[in-house]
């Protein structure tokens, strides 16, 4: 039976991507300390065939028997998480990638590592394609996500060329979709919440920023095809639909029926003023290209949540 190890699996990509492996036949084992993840996104698959295993990958790791895939994904992930938690960030992206990559290396496994857009920083080129070695700030507050991610890329390909392992590297942009904390700060589950609540909805600076958002199921399905193929350097997966915060903000509402406000905050320090994806690559190399537009991807995303809706005012 293939066997798959996918670190920071009870966190909101990770749980989606267990789903995906049980589905798919594997064995697969969680790790993960419950940091930001929880315990309740993989409630639904405690069953033969899944482990789960408390563990902070900063440590070593040991696994008894074979591992065929090692999917990479531990590290806080949302702005206010590792605003909070620096020096572990950069330690999860170092020694933890050290960790995942030993374990893969020593079962001979193929390794994926989720990597991100934030490695292009706040860039200068539009899409961004792999090509772009990006603008970042290294010691801004988000240095500390920025850099591990860009350390843990140089550490993966410094394992495949000098250790032949088989290493994939996925460059995931902004993605969405339930098991999201609704507290987990990024805009999507906080514009839902809020608009849910008929709360103001916290629009940082102008909302002139842009992101383009990548229903999960979408992303689940390029990292699937991507530690199959052939191809060791970074790959983009994203939607290359681009809007700016405040149409963002604007989607919700309506969308929600919220009587909602647009409230404006001071924009973070280095918050990028743009971004979208050039996925020719991804296109051509694995033939994927995301299905699910935003609207119907907050649909899903909103029937989903966890969250309880406010009950209606009483007549
Ligand atoms: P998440 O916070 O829901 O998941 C991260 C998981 O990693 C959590 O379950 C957490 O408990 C676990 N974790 C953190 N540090 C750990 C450690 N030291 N040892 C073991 N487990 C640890 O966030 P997510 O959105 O699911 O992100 C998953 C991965 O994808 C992260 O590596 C993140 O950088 C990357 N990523 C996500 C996005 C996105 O839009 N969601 C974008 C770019 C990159
Ligand atoms: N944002 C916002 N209000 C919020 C949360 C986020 O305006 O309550 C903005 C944030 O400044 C950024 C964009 O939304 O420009 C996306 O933020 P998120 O944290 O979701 O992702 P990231 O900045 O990591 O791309």
């Amino acid at each position: 039976m293939t066997t798959s190890l996918v670190t920071g699996g009870a966190g909101f990509l990770g749980s989606h991507l267990c789903d995906r492996l049980l589905a798919e036949g594997h064995r697969v084992i969680c790790v993960d300390n419950l940091d930001t993840g929880t315990l309740e996104n993989i409630e639904h698959i405690r069953q033969p065939g899944f482990e789960f295993v408390q563990h902070d990958m900063i440590g070593h790791l040991e696994v008894a028997g074979p591992v065929d895939y090692v999917f990479h994904l531990a590290s806080p992930a949302s702005p206010i998480d590792y605003l909070r938690l620096p020096l572990h960030t950069l330690k999860v992206g170092s020694y933890g990638t050290h960790n995942a990559l030993g374990l893969a290396k020593a079962k001979r496994a193929r390794f994926m590592l989720a990597s991100t857009s934030e490695v292009y920083g706040d860039p200068q080129q539009h899409p961004q394609s792999e090509e772009y070695w990006g603008h970042v700030n290294p010691i801004g507050p988000r240095g500390v996500y920025d850099e591990a991610k860009r350390y843990a890329e140089a550490l993966t390909m410094a394992y495949h060329r000098q250790q032949g392992v088989d290493t994939h590297i996925v460059r995931i942009f902004n993605t969405y979709g339930p098991r999201m904390r609704p507290h987990d700060g990024r805009a999507i589950p906080t514009f839902l919440r809020q608009a849910l609540a008929d709360k103001p909805i916290t629009v940082f600076g102008e909302g002139a920023q842009t992101r383009s958002f990548c229903f999960v199921s979408d992303l689940i399905e390029g990292f699937w095809r991507l530690i199959r193929c052939n191809h060791h350097e970074p790959v983009n997966i994203g939607n290359p639909g681009e809007f700016t915060i405040l149409e963002l903000a604007e989607v919700i509402i309506r969308l929600t029926g919220s009587r909602s406000e647009i409230v404006n905050d001071a924009l973070p320090q280095d918050d990028p003023a743009q971004r979208r994806p050039d996925i020719s690559l991804a296109r051509r190399l694995l033939d994927w290209s995301p299905t699910v537009e935003l609207e119907e991807g907050l649909r899903l995303t909103l029937e989903g949540m966890r969250f309880a809706v406010p009950p209606a005012p009483a007549p």
